[in-house]
């Protein structure tokens, strides 16, 4: 989206782009940002909330260094119990929040002090047309959302990426999301394991961690957390996962982008 808006695909540029790092990306995410900073002639700021999200999930705290786990991590009940999946606040506490923020600061609000009635910003989310499950009306008054990709310029992330790779041949489009989200979808945690081998052995350890008798989810949740929706742990799904990929398995589905931000 923003190197169409730099080609003026939308009739305007935006004034800012805002990325919000929770500080557990791969880094071919940092790269890219890198990179397309040097595209745009429009500032791309990154903000974030000042802690690093696989930190706190490591030592089961939330955003305020709070006991919980604010991951929508799987929960398996081991005495025949239901299933369930964890509240999701790491988008808003992570994400949300600090665009939020960022947006204040460049209109120049200091925190909790009112904003006039006159003030509007219009917030342009690059999501596509074939998701546009996920278009919300924005939680601020004072933001209204925009979603160029579906109403100015509809274009598929297929398209995206076939666009992407006509005009900048060679180059990799690495797809934001933490390391250790439990909304990848299967093909995204192969591609992890495959392109970022310490990252996934790092989070092969915190899946197990999440089970382990120190941990706050244990005793939060009374129940057994797992960053994979086969609620098993991570090198055992990945495993499945290659066999059922390879068998073609139509169980595999791309990631619902419940994040994407
Ligand atoms: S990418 Fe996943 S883990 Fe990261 S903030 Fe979004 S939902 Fe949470």
């Amino acid at each position: 989206m923003c190197l169409l808006a730099e080609q003026n695909a939308f009739g305007i540029k935006p004034d800012y782009a805002v990325f919000a790092d929770t500080k557990w990306e791969p880094q071919s995410v940092y790269d890219n940002i890198k990179w397309l900073q040097s595209q745009v002639s429009f500032p791309i700021i990154t903000t974030s909330n000042g802690r690093s999200l696989r930190q706190d999930v490591v030592d089961g705290v939330n955003a305020q260094g709070a006991p919980w786990m604010t991951l929508p991590v799987y929960l398996s009940d081991t005495n025949g119990g239901s299933d369930g999946i964890n509240w999701r606040q790491c988008t808003k506490n992570y994400k949300l929040d600090p665009i939020r923020r960022t947006i204040q600061e460049l209109l120049g609000v200091r925190p909790r002090q009112n904003l006039s009635s006159e003030t509007h910003v219009e917030m342009w989310l690059g999501i596509t047309e074939d998701e546009a499950l996920r278009v919300k009306p924005s939680r601020n008054w004072w933001i209204s959302n925009r979603y160029p990709l579906i109403d100015d310029l509809p274009l598929t992330r297929e398209q995206c990426q076939e666009w992407f790779a006509e005009h900048y041949p060679g180059r990799n489009l690495t797809r934001s999301a933490c390391v250790g989200c439990p909304f990848r979808s299967s093909p995204s945690w192969l591609d992890v394991k495959r392109s970022e081998p310490a990252l996934y052995s790092e989070v092969v350890e915190i899946d197990a961690l999440l089970r382990s008798e120190e941990h706050n989810s244990r005793r939060m949740f009374r129940k057994r957390a797992y960053l994979h929706h086969r609620r098993i742990p991570l090198e055992d799904a990945l495993r499945l996962d290659e066999i059922e990929l390879q068998e073609n398995n139509p169980f595999i589905n791309e990631c619902e982008g419940h994040c994407g931000l």
